[in-house]
């Protein structure tokens, strides 16, 4: 059973999940060639556990909305995998998980565009998500281990991932 903390938001997550949205993020800028300082975890006895990318601002709509959106998918995906590993219950997910900050990202951005752009966007991003799975764990891992992740070590994971995938042929 996995340890379940305080989110910033109020809500109980395991810090892994934590860690997965953070990694999500991270991973989704550098598909799409955004730079980034690094990524973090931190834990404030009083706010709970959190976490961040700090990025360039950027003025892609498309790119915007895309990494904002890998950080709940990715947290989503984790959350799922968690709660299907807990011994001797049958749990499952009730509703959206998401973060109430990229929502107000994501719903900025979305704002401008018609229903289909936001199919489209939204479809790219769980399919990132989805093929980048590898390097999210990897990424989700040092930043549970050591709670912030520079832009280099995370494009160093990323990177040997994707030669994992196309060694195996995944
Ligand atoms: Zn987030």
């Amino acid at each position: 059973m996995p340890d379940f903390v305080p989110h910033n938001d109020g809500t109980l997550l395991p810090s892994e999940v934590i860690a997965h949205h953070e990694a999500g993020h991270a991973v989704a800028a550098l598909a799409l060639g955004v730079n980034f300082d690094q990524v973090t975890i931190t834990s404030d006895p009083e706010l709970g556990i959190s976490g961040g990318v700090i990025r360039e601002v950027d003025d892609n709509p498309r790119r915007n909305v895309i990494v904002a959106m890998a950080g709940p998918e990715a947290g989503r995906l984790e959350l799922e995998r968690l709660i299907e590993r807990v011994p001797g219950r049958r749990l499952e997910l009730v509703g959206d998980y998401h973060d109430a900050c990229d929502q107000d990202d994501i719903d900025a951005e979305l704002a401008c565009v018609d229903d289909q752009q936001r199919a489209a966007w939204t479809a790219e991003a769980v399919a990132l998500v989805g093929t980048q799975v590898e390097a999210i764990a990897c990424i989700a891992t040092l930043l549970v281990t050591s709670r912030e992740v520079s832009y280099l070590q995370a494009k160093a994971a990323f990177e040997a991932a994707q030669t994992v995938a196309e060694v195996s042929g995944v």
